[in-house]
């Protein structure tokens, strides 16, 4: 048998580019991943009580890019939802990101006036400023805020999260969840915020249904029979395994999820409660909030993050640090090595943090940039 396209990994990098690929170059693609669904980890299903959950954890859809929703709108229509989240602290629930009404919940009313005051004078209003550059402020009152933030919504979140403290992590990590200046409790400002309506899984089903594309699941591109012929090659796996671990692991994070089910209508107030300082878990999320979904009985999941074990759990978080970052580099200069015979996109082949968005973009132009032009 032969094919012109070998993909491993059905998640966004692979499922974008198979598409790409048989519906622009009308080349054949065989696509394999070795679990047994499509979708890698924004798969999601029905659980025994007919909810829509996440098997890999909640995931929230949202871009800046035209380009990226335009592209995924061809294969689903959507859901609005703007995700909100709370977090206990305290003993009570306060918006992430820490935001004025934060400050109103936590501050006898005067004082918190005075800040908001202040940190509009010094920031402007609707600025979003992480928390590690707050800490960095020239103005007394402004850092032993800022401590006060970080002490209540960020070193236990992150310790439990990445067993690091958050100055211990690349600085963009903290800074995805930075401080609102201003009422702003959203916990994306992206300009698409929506749910695929019916679920990733149907989105990646549509995507996947062009006749050049060959979906073989439960398969290790290893255990290819020798047989097999293709021209070339897309990876979007772990690039450690790839190269049998020849420089050592790439550190990641992994998560254990524990679902629960309440016969309830809700839950919680919002999709997601965060857990900085209390309880073994980060975080719980209410599916039906960001899904819409309406059946009777809700369907939670409740995070446990996890040393990542190769072969036991899944590794979810590359750890953005500069010991990792050594590492990576002298895989890729094996990838220089390879000529462009085999392509790697994707969280773990490029080991980045990235959001699905950032996936389909980086996707979409490694097709435009590299393999649309290729010679056929
Ligand atoms: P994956 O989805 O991991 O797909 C890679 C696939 O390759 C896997 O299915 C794997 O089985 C397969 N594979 C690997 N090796 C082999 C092999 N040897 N043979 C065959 N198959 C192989 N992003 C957001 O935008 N919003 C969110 O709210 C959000 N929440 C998240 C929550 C969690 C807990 C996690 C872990 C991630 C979250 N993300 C979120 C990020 C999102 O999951 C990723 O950006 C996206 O799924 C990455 O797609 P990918 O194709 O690169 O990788
Ligand atoms: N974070 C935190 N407290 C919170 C929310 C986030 O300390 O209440 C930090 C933590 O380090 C986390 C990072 O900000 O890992 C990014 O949070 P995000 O919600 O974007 O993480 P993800 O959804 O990717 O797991």
């Amino acid at each position: 048998m032969t094919t012109d396209w070998l993909i491993v990994g059905a998640g966004f990098a692979g499922s974008v580019l198979a598409e790409r690929i048989a519906s622009i170059r009308n080349e054949s693609v065989l696509l394999v991943d070795r679990r047994d669904h499509i979708a890698g980890n924004a798969y999601d299903t029905l659980d025994e009580h007919g909810v829509l959950v996440h098997q890999y954890g909640p995931h929230l859809f949202h871009t800046n890019s035209e380009q990226v929703w335009d592209y995924l709108s061809q294969f689903t229509e959507w859901h609005p939802y703007e995700h909100r989240v709370l977090a206990s602290v305290e003993g009570q629930f306060v918006p992430v990101p820490f935001n004025f009404e934060s400050l109103r919940r936590l501050w006898p009313k005067d004082r918190a006036e005075q800040l908001q005051a202040r940190l509009v004078a010094e920031y402007g209003s609707g600025v979003r400023v992480p928390i590690l550059r707050m800490l960095q402020h020239q103005d007394q009152s402004i850092r032993e805020l800022a401590q006060y933030i970080h002490d209540r919504v960020f070193a236990g979140y992150t310790r439990k999260q990445w067993d690091l403290d958050p100055s211990q992590l690349d600085p963009s990590v903290t800074a995805r969840v930075p401080v609102q200046i201003g009422e702003d409790d959203r916990y994306f400002q992206d300009r698409f915020q929506a749910m695929p309506r019916d679920g990733y899984t149907a989105l990646f089903r549509r995507m996947l249904s062009h006749p050049n594309i060959h979906l073989q699941l439960s398969t290790d591109y290893r255990e290819l029979p020798a047989s097999l012929e293709w021209r070339r090659m897309v990876y979007t796996g772990p690039i450690d395994e790839f190269f049998g671990y020849r420089h050592g692991h790439l550190p990641y994070r992994s998560v254990r999820l524990e679902f629960r089910h309440e016969e309830t209508a809700q839950f919680q107030p919002t999709g997601t409660v965060n857990y900085p300082n209390s309880e073994p878990y980060t975080r719980i999320t209410e599916f039906k909030h960001m899904t819409g979904q309406q059946i009777a009985g809700t369907t939670l999941a409740v995070e446990y993050p996890q040393p990542h074990e190769p072969g036991r759990n899944v590794p979810y978080y590359p750890i953005p640090r500069p010991e990792s970052a050594a590492i990576y580099e002298k895989y890729q200069s094996e990838v220089a090595a390879l000529a462009g015979s085999t392509i790697f996109v994707g969280r773990l082949a490029d080991y980045r943090y990235y959001n699905m968005d950032q996936v389909v973009a980086r996707a979409l132009k490694v097709f435009e940039d590299t393999i649309e032009p290729m010679a056929k």
